[in-house]
């Protein structure tokens, strides 16, 4: 079984097993409440946190079609 990383939630900064994203470097929180009782996941769930130790991060790529459209090439 994979182990993930530790990382720390941004919103409870309590620390959790960092899912791999398709973001290079980044990481996402696991799902977690923050009481055991809690019927609500903690708002850091699923949130992206850079892994400590890499050696990049990547940007998160735009969705399809909602960047601006490449210059139609012209041939003289
Ligand atoms: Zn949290």
């Amino acid at each position: 079984m994979a182990r993930y990383p530790r990382v720390e939630c941004p919103v409870c900064e309590e620390h959790y097993a960092g899912v791999p994203t398709r973001r290079t470097g980044m990481v996402s929180v696991h799902d977690h409440k923050r009481t055991p009782r809690a019927l609500v996941l903690c708002e850091g769930s699923m949130s992206q946190v850079p892994v400590r130790d890499a050696i990049g991060w990547q940007d998160e790529l735009p969705e399809p079609g909602t960047g601006e459209a490449p210059d139609v090439l012209t041939l003289f």
